[in-house]
């Protein structure tokens, strides 16, 4: 419904950028977060949690798939799904209920989750280039067009 581009340069800015993201983004929201191993996906997180007022540290959960936050009445859910096998582990820890109740969900490497994963609300992927990335995030749904429109002004 909308796209936007942004070009990144370095870990600091890309904190800065998620921080950014972190004050528009609506409760409720599903956002794929995509790229490559080292693209910078956690970076952002940490940045979008910034925001949402967490101050303590941010690690990919890498083995456990998924990580709660509690901000300010709500949670947000950090996913990562790299090691996961196979789509319906996802089906095992009750995804759908994270999904539901106005939380915030986060998701690296949505790939993994395919066929169980609704489509996002928003879709943010991360290229490598050159020394910083490139960021394209796209609004797929009226709420995730709430966080778009609100960074393009
Ligand atoms: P991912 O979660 O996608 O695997 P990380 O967020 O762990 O990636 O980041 C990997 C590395 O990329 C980190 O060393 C981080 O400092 C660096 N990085 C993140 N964003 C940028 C950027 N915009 N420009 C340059 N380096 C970045
Ligand atoms: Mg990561």
């Amino acid at each position: 419904m909308s796209v936007i581009t942004r070009s990144i340069y370095g870990e600091d800015a890309m904190v800065q950028f998620g921080s950014e993201l972190g004050a528009v983004l609506p409760d409720g929201i599903l956002v794929f977060l995509e790229g490559e191993l080292g693209a910078g996906k956690t970076t952002l997180t940490r940045g979008i949690l910034r925001a949402m007022g967490h101050e303590g540290a941010v690690k990919s959960p890498t083995y456990t798939l998924v990580e709660p936050y509690s901000l300010d009445g709500k949670t947000l859910y950090h996913f990562d799904l790299y090691r996961m096998a196979d789509p319906e582990e996802l089906e095992f820890m009750g995804i759908r209920d994270y999904l539901t109740e106005g939380n915030y969900c986060l998701v690296e490497w949505p790939e993994r989750g395919a066929g169980v994963l609704t489509e996002p609300d928003l879709r943010v992927k991360i290229e490598v280039a050159g020394e910083g990335r490139r960021v394209v995030l796209e609004s797929l749904s009226e709420r995730g067009l709430l966080a778009t429109d609100s960074l393009s002004t």
